[in-house]
């Protein structure tokens, strides 16, 4: 039978029916599933109808990857799954690389896919994007079902809610076959087999003696320091983490994430003298944070051979994966910091003045360096100048959200621009993605309602650059700064033969006339004035904009900050 926008006829021998299209939308829409990100294809078309009439929004994107990454910032920014619809094979395959990059970034999505007939693909008999999705998908995601009968459909959608916000939170998929969306089922039965789920991420607080163990040593301190991660920025408890940071006086410094969980003017941010807080700091709290490559595994030099950390993680299992936690707290943070707030009065900590004064001397001088890197003009333009720019204009709107993405526009631009609130800043993450860009200021704008302003470097924009089209569709107040040094990196390597060499794009590119084709605002701009210009027409027209900034081909520095990752070649003698 085939389904439309409207809920199948009565008929006389069996009551009213419904199908799998109608239920699906139904048991989201039960879970307060709002908004739908896809690309429709074989065999989801109807779903996407079925949802959008059933009043899910539904945005349709250029390339399921955007659709993706857009689910996984819904699910950042709201704790609940996102959404991303995808279609079998190819469309299904483009859309796993989002699901994936979920689960590494533990934000909470749910790709949903149609996919072919199980009998072909078992026996391999080369049907129509033949493909065992539920196996490719598995080891991306935090977890993978197959629905296989409609009458199953309410409980795989609850099974992947449950599973996509409790504990740590990630990606799931769930595999819709289509005869099972287009298989019929009495409405009244139907009914029956969707429910809402109860408590989806339950509260977890750790025991006394582990919240009394972290205590302790966090008194004991002669160097504290807490370490913000994403994960606190996720868990919506910036109150408590603000409460504990400052009732305890100790310094915090922010993964990129976490900017804005406290403002990043906060006289307790050590932001500006990260290398040395890291160095020096005697007994760490991580909040939300992992001891992964983006801290140096937690190893010297980086940080002190006898540091001592306590560790505040919703997933026991991540303890111990790098250094010893000498005080684990396993729970969710906003439990974890109620129980630390109330055992304080017992463990009074006072942070040696010796400490605040060494961090502020050197983030005094830090602050110098920095303002002086800012205030250089060069032209043509480069990073810093061009960051200034944009710096102007943010700092006079602070709940733009921010989303940045690149290597060198990725590194600066998380050091120059300050963040004042929680969570308005979406950027390459875990990972250090690029192609995130597009679907993440989608999603922020979709789920928000606020204007997003999206940093990004030539290379990483061009990862997504067709969603230009989506966002003028829909007219989000997205503006789209391309900091374009023209390369991969920077734009002037020499090439040694007739074709650009490797990391070479366009320079001179005029990525605003994307824009334009689409209806959007297009602005060029060649000086940190004009720049600053074009950037605060863009943010109060409140449309679509691509701001394209023609920086310094010999700006930028090969690899960002991760230069020390490229292995060196053992063939070619150095110059
Ligand atoms: P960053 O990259 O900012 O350092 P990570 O992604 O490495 O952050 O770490 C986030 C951590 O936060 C993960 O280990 C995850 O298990 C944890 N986490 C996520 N949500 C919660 C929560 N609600 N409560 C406690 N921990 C959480």
């Amino acid at each position: 039978m085939s389904a439309g926008s409207t809920p199948p006829d009565e008929t006389p021998q069996s009551g009213r029916l419904t199908d799998g299209f109608h239920l699906v939308a139904d048991a989201l829409k039960l879970n307060g599933i709002t908004t739908i990100y896809g690309l429709v294809g074989i065999p989801i078309t109807d779903l996407a109808r079925v949802a959008q009439t059933s009043g899910i929004r539904y945005i349709g994107f250029r390339h399921e990857a955007s659709a993706g990454h857009a689910a996984a910032a819904a699910g950042f920014l709201t704790q609940l799954p996102g959404v991303c619809l995808t279609a079998s094979g190819v469309g299904f395959l483009n859309g796993l690389t989002a699901l994936a990059n979920a689960t590494t970034n533990c934000f909470p999505m749910i790709q949903i896919s149609g996919s072919g007939p199980r009998a072909m693909a078992d026996l391999q008999r080369g049907g129509y994007e033949e493909l065992d999705q539920l196996a490719a998908a598995r080891p991306f995601a935090k977890g993978a079902y197959r629905i296989g009968r409609v009458e199953d459909i309410g409980l795989g959608v609850a099974r992947a809610i449950r599973t996509a916000v409790s504990g740590r939170p990630g990606g799931v998929y769930l595999d819709i076959p289509a005869a099972v969306l287009g298989q019929a089922i009495g409405a009244d039965a139907a009914a029956d087999t969707i429910w809402r789920v109860v408590d989806p991420a339950p509260r977890q607080s750790p025991g006394v003696a582990a919240v009394d163990r972290a205590l302790n040593l966090l008194a004991q301190a002669q160097r504290p320091l807490v370490v913000l991660g994403k994960g606190a920025a996720y868990a919506q408890a910036d109150a408590l983490i603000r409460q504990f940071v400052e009732t305890t006086g100790i310094p915090f410094l922010p993964m990129s994430m976490a900017k804005g969980l406290l403002p990043d003017s906060h006289p307790q941010s050590v932001a500006a003298t990260r290398s040395l807080a890291l160095a020096r700091g005697d007994v760490i709290m991580l909040v939300g944070a992992r001891l992964n490559w983006l801290l140096g595994h937690g190893e010297s030099p980086q940080w002190s051979a006898d540091a001592q950390f306590v560790q505040v993680d919703i997933a026991a299992s991540e303890f111990d994966s790098n250094r010893p936690i000498a005080a684990p707290l396993a729970g969710d943070i906003g439990s974890v910091m109620s129980a630390l707030l109330d055992r304080l009065p017992q463990h009074p900590i006072t942070v040696p003045r010796q400490w605040t004064s060494e961090l502020a001397e050197r983030k005094a001088h830090n602050d110098t360096a920095m303002h002086r890197r800012l205030a250089d003009d060069p032209h043509p333009m480069r990073f810093y100048n061009a960051l200034r720019a944009i710096r102007a204009v943010l700092d006079r709107h602070p709940d733009t959200y921010l989303v940045n993405e690149g290597a060198n526009a990725l590194d600066i631009a998380r050091n120059v621009i300050d963040m004042q609130l929680p969570r308005h800043r979406l950027d390459s993450g875990t990972w250090g993605a690029m192609g995130i860009g597009m679907g993440y200021a989608i999603a922020a704008a979709i789920e928000t309602g606020q204007s997003v302003v999206a940093i990004e470097g030539d290379s990483a924009f061009g990862f997504s650059g067709m969603e230009v089209e989506t966002i003028c569709r829909h007219r989000l107040p997205i503006t789209v700064v391309i900091l374009n040094n023209g390369g991969v990196y920077r734009g002037d390597e020499v090439a040694s033969g007739a074709d650009p060499a490797p990391t070479v794009l366009n320079a001179h590119a005029r990525h605003e006339l994307i824009a334009e084709a689409f209806g959007g605002k297009g602005f060029h701009a060649t000086t940190p004035s004009e720049l600053q210009t074009a950037l605060t027409e863009a943010l109060a027209s409140n449309e679509p904009a691509i701001v394209d900034c023609e920086l310094d081909p010999a700006s930028g520095v090969e690899s960002g900050h991760l230069t020390h990752l490229n292995p060196k070649s053992a063939a070619t003698p150095s110059a």
